[in-house]
Order: C-alpha cells, then structure tokens, then sequence
C-alpha cells in the first residue's frame, strides 16, 4: 500500500489525511506488521535533533506524523509543505471508532490510576462496542509485569500515555517483545478522555490555537515550551540555509 510521504529535518512525515491513515493502519492491522506512531510536534522535533535515542525513534517509526501547527508552518517555509496536521487525540479516537466496527482489541496504558480507570469507563460509554482487552496506569517500575499483561491481550492496538517523549522510548525499546501491531503514544489523552482536563473548544482548536490554550490550563507548561520554540526555530533556520 502507498504511502504518502514528506521528508523534513530529515525524518519521513505521513502525509494523507485521516481516513487515509486508518486504510494504512487497517492494512497493517491484516498483514499483523508492527507499526508505531509517533505525533510529532515542533517540542519533539526540537528534542529528536539533541537526543540521539529520539532522534533513532523519529526514524525508525514507520509512522511519524505532524501534529502541531508550528510542524506545518516550517514545513511550508522551508517548501515541503505538509498538507495535514493529525493530533494523536483525533487518531486514537478514529481507530476507536473504525475498531468498534472491526472487533479490534485495544489495550490502554498510562495516566494515573484512577485517570486510566475513567478514561477506559468513559470510552466504553462513548464506544459501546468497543473491546477493551485490558489497561494498566503509566506509573509502574517493572516492565516486564506491564507488558506481559498486554501479550495477555495481544491487542491490535496499544494506546501508550506517559507523555511524549517518555512513550516513545518506551514503546521503541519494548516493541519486539511487545504483542501488539499499532503502538501509538498518546500523551495526555487519556487525561482528557477520563474528563479530567479539557480538549480546547472547536473554534480554538481551528485557529490552530489549542497548543496556546494548553499553555493558558496548564502555565508550568511554559518552561518546556518556550525553550523548544526556540530551539525549534534555529532547526528550522538551519534547515533555511542549507
Ligand atoms: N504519565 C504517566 N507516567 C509517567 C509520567 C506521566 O502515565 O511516568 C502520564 C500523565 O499522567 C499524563 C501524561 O502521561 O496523563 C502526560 O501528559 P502531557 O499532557 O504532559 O503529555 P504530552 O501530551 O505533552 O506529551
């Protein structure tokens, strides 16, 4: 199956828009060929080019897709225009939705205990044919007891939470001893799927403002933000000149 691509900074970029994404991750599905899915922002980029084990993930993920406005933005100044932006949020909740109809077996592991529990209680009331094969809390120190919990499951799909890019080392350290075939990080998803924060409203996320709204909830977000804005600018002005 085509995949359509992009090169930027580099890593390869997804570049269809969502239903297309779902045909290709369905296909994998079928063929039982792992996949993982990272939702990079212009945060991860920053750090994919100083932390050599991000930098290993971003290339090596058969998936990376844009998500973050900033990701867009540099890719048209830098005339390699990526045409669709996929939160991870948005793709997760598609793959639930296609997986209801599909019978697909999910599996949910992050957030806080009682986060992860009302996340999975509120996506069975939204998704009532969904099949939730299991789900752990993303605190826990011993990774064997987690991931034989998951091939307990052999889900189909494995919703990883710890926040990027903590998920991402995860699931590229673990992914071969993992019986699972799409492994996407989620970041804070499942705090919003629990009710415990909220998604910015539709008209700000079409501003393509919900990274500002992010920062407005949640100002200790500042501190991680402001130096990748930055470090994500120089990239890009490397990138310019080169
Ligand atoms: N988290 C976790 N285990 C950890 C650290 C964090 O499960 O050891 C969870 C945390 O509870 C939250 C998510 O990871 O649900 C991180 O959310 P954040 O919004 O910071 O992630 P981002 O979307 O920015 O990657």
């Amino acid at each position: 199956m085509k995949v359509t691509s992009r090169e930027l900074f580099g890593f390869s970029f997804y570049d269809g828009d969502l239903p297309e994404l779902l045909e290709v991750l369905e296909n994998k599905i079928e063929k039982k060929e792992k996949v993982q899915v990272i939702t990079a922002n212009p945060e991860i980029l920053a750090r994919g080019f100083e932390e050599e084990e991000l930098n290993k993930a971003l290339k090596e993920a058969e998936i990376v897709v844009a998500d973050g406005i900033g990701v867009i933005v540099a890719s048209r100044f830098l005339g390699k225009a990526i045409s669709h932006r996929l939160p991870g949020i948005e793709i997760g909740e598609a793959l639930m939705k296609k997986g209801e109809e599909k019978g697909w077996r999910f599996y949910f592991l992050g957030g806080k205990e009682e986060v992860t529990y009302k996340a999975v209680k509120g996506l069975k009331t939204r998704y009532p044919q969904l099949r939730v094969g299991g789900f752990h809390h993303g605190y826990f120190r011993d990774d064997e007891e987690v991931i034989e919990d998951i091939n307990r499951v052999n889900p189909h799909i494995l919703f990883v939470g710890l926040g990027a890019p903590r998920q991402e080392y995860w699931i590229r350290r673990n992914r071969e001893r993992i019986k699972a075939v799409v492994m996407m990080g989620v970041g804070g998803s499942f705090d919003v799927w629990s009710g415990t924060k909220k998604r910015a409203p539709q008209w700000v996320r079409k501003l393509n403002l919900e990274w500002a709204y992010r920062v407005i909830c949640e100002p200790q977000r500042l501190q991680r933000v402001i130096p990748a804005f930055f470090n994500f600018i120089k990239i890009v002005w490397k990138n310019k000149r080169n």
